[in-house]
This record gives C-alpha cells, sequence and structure tokens, in this order.
C-alpha cells in the first residue's frame, strides 16, 4: 500500500510498502481519512529515534488517526461497515500485570503506533482491535476525530488532578498539549485557567477556548498573576505542559495549600524538584503517560459541544503533499496549533 514512510532520520518517502495485516476475529479495518502530524512523528523524522527507541527499519509515521469502518471481524458486535470512527494507538498486551490493574498504558509491551517498530497509520488502511476503536458522534468531523488521541492526555491529567467544580487551575505551556489540557480542564468543571507561555501568537490562540487568563511569561510574572486571581491563596491545580528544566521550581510556587500538581510536559533531562516547597503546601503531586480509559468521555464532550477542538486545526495538508506538511512542521509558525493530513 502507499504510505508515509520513514526510510531514517531526516528522509521521508511516499511509496508502496507491503504490511501483512491479517484480520482476527476481533478486529476492525479501517479506510484512513485523517491523520494528525504529532511531535513525536516530527522528532523521529527530524532524529531517527526518541530516547531508547531507534528507527532500524523503514517505518510508517502517523498515530493521531480517524476513519472509517471497511471491515469487521466475526466477533465485533458494537462496530459495523460505514461506522465513522477514530482509534487509540496503543494495543496493550492483555496479560500484562499493568493491564489486568486497568493501567493498561503502563504495559511495557504496548504496541503504540509510529513507535519503533510499529508502522502508523499515514497509509490507506490499517487492521485495529475493535476494543480500541471508537465511534465517532455524527456532529464530530474526521479532523476533530483526529485530534482526540491528544485531547486523550489532556483528559488524562484532568482526571488525575481530581478536578473540582469552580476549580481555578494554571496550564504552564501553550503548545498543542498545554492547549487540550486547558480544554479538558474546562470541561472537568475549571472556573478559570491561567495559561503561561512566552510566544504571543500562541496566548492569543488560548485565550479564544473559554475563561482564560493569558501570562506572557518573557514579560510578565506568573506567581503574581496567580497571585492576584486567586486572590493570594495560589492556584488549585498546576499542570506542567512546557517540558520546561525549571518546572520543578516553579509549581510549587503556583499551587495553594492542599492543592495538586500534575508534570505533563517531557524534559530532556532529569530537573530540579523544590521538595520543601512541595512539603509546606502537602501538594499532591501527579504524573501522566500517554492516557487510559478516556477516550468515550472525550468523544462525548466534543459531541455535546462542552469541547470544541476546531481552533486547534490550523493547518491541513493532501496526502500527496505529506512531505511538505513534514517540513512545514518542522518549522512551524507559533500561530499555528496542529497539522493535520487528509488521505481521502
Ligand atoms: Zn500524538
Amino acid at each position: 500500500m502507499h504510505a508515509l514512510v520513514l526510510e531514517k532520520a531526516a528522509q521521508l518517502c511516499l511509496r508502496d510498502i507491503d504490511i501483512p495485516e491479517p484480520m482476527g476475529t476481533r478486529d476492525v479495518r479501517i479506510g484512513i481519512c485523517t491523520v494528525g502530524v504529532c511531535g513525536s512523528d516530527v522528532h523521529y523524522y527530524q532524529h531517527g529515534r526518541i530516547g531508547p527507541f531507534v528507527v532500524k527499519a523503514p517505518m510508517v509515521l502517523g498515530h493521531e488517526a480517524s476513519g472509517v469502518i471497511i471491515e469487521v471481524g466475526s466477533g465485533v458486535t458494537h462496530l459495523k461497515v460505514g461506522d465513522r470512527v477514530c482509534m487509540e494507538p496503543g494495543i496493550p498486551d492483555p496479560n500484562h500485570r499493568a493491564t489486568k490493574l486497568g493501567m493498561y498504558n503502563l504495559d511495557p509491551s504496548v504496541r503504540f503506533w509510529a513507535t519503533p517498530p510499529v508502522h502508523g497509520v499515514l497509509r490507506p488502511t490499517v487492521v485495529h482491535p475493535a476494543d480500541f476503536t471508537f465511534r465517532l458522534p455524527d456532529n464530530v468531523s474526521f479532523a476533530e476525530g483526529a485530534i482526540v488521541e491528544p485531547l486523550a492526555v489532556g483528559m488524562h491529567a484532568a482526571n488525575k488532578a481530581q478536578v473540582k467544580p469552580g476549580d481555578i487551575a494554571v496550564v504552564i505551556g501553550a503548545g498543542p498539549i498545554g492547549m487540550v489540557t486547558t480544554l479538558a480542564a474546562l470541561a472537568a468543571g475549571c472556573s478559570r485557567i491561567i495559561v503561561s507561555d512566552v510566544q504571543p501568537p500562541k496566548l492569543a490562540k488560548v485565550a479564544t477556548l473559554g475563561p482564560v487568563t493569558v501570562v506572557n511569561a518573557a514579560e510578565q510574572d506568573l506567581s503574581a498573576v496567580v497571585e492576584e486571581v486567586t486572590e493570594g491563596w495560589g492556584a488549585d491545580i498546576v499542570f506542567e505542559a512546557s517540558g520546561n528544566s525549571k518546572a520543578g521550581l516553579e509549581v510549587f510556587q503556583l499551587v495553594c495549600p492542599g492543592g495538586r500538581v500534575v508534570f505533563i510536559g517531557m524534559p530532556g533531562e532529569p530537573l530540579p524538584y523544590d521538595v520543601v516547597g512541595a512539603q509546606v503546601k502537602e501538594a499532591r503531586v501527579e504524573h501522566v503517560f500517554r492516557y487510559a480509559h478516556v477516550y468515550p468521555r472525550a468523544l462525548a464532550l466534543m459531541g455535546s459541544g462542552k469541547i470544541n477542538v476546531k481552533p486547534l486545526i490550523t493547518d491541513t495538508f493532501p496526502f500527496a503533499d505529506s512531505l511538505q506538511a513534514f517540513d512545514f512542521a518542522t518549522k512551524m509558525p507559533p500561530s499555528s496549533v496542529k497539522v493535520q493530513i487528509e488521505l481521502t
């Protein structure tokens, strides 16, 4: 099949590739419609690796996908041919201890699209377990369906924070993950989100998503703004979505006594961490790795209009222009959030 293949670092090719995919009884075959370009796809393109995951053989990129069911296995009852769907890109081992405990995102043997050696989905069709395939509400487009994957990270972070109605949260970093975390935290019940970043176009975009106070960290003092908005109490929740190396010091200045801190961003190396700052507030600290059990809730919120991801879809390319899409994504202007590729 014709696919976007990463041959090795910095070498992408739109070419035919043979991917044998037998159908199991609990599988569906999906015709791919839209695929989002993720930071990880761009990283593999530029460097050929992310940490321990190294591209050693040609690999199809892409893991944020939506499509239409074109074939169903004999044991599949909840999906039928023609259904519009999006897919969770990670397939865990059902017998792994973490999976059995419900933490299937932490199964180290998970097979995750476009993580070597597993092919991604920038290709016409894929076979996938029906259990990890979710029907889109009628009012959710394929482009929106392809954003459920990054949105799931924000949903998981909001779950970990145990958002209460009326909470005031800080989101550090207004990249795609900071944006989806803002959407998820607002839908979960936050009354206001204070978002900091250093790029004005990103702040202008995130300000349109709801009751959001933006802070340009290059010019303003975030802790002073938090103090003002919360009348000196501090934020109920701090979501760290920048991966900045100073985050482990800053977050505890921002959170209120008894508040929650969720680390989402992935710093490039171990960072300093203010233990006493966390202790004197008895801060509860959480971490997220991808997500689990959130796709149905994300889709329900999108279907009901509580979450609108349309402002995040900024740049769309046809499949034939996939190389241009990736080159655009490597030098993305700060006004862009999500690049998507349309296959049909
Ligand atoms: Zn992604």
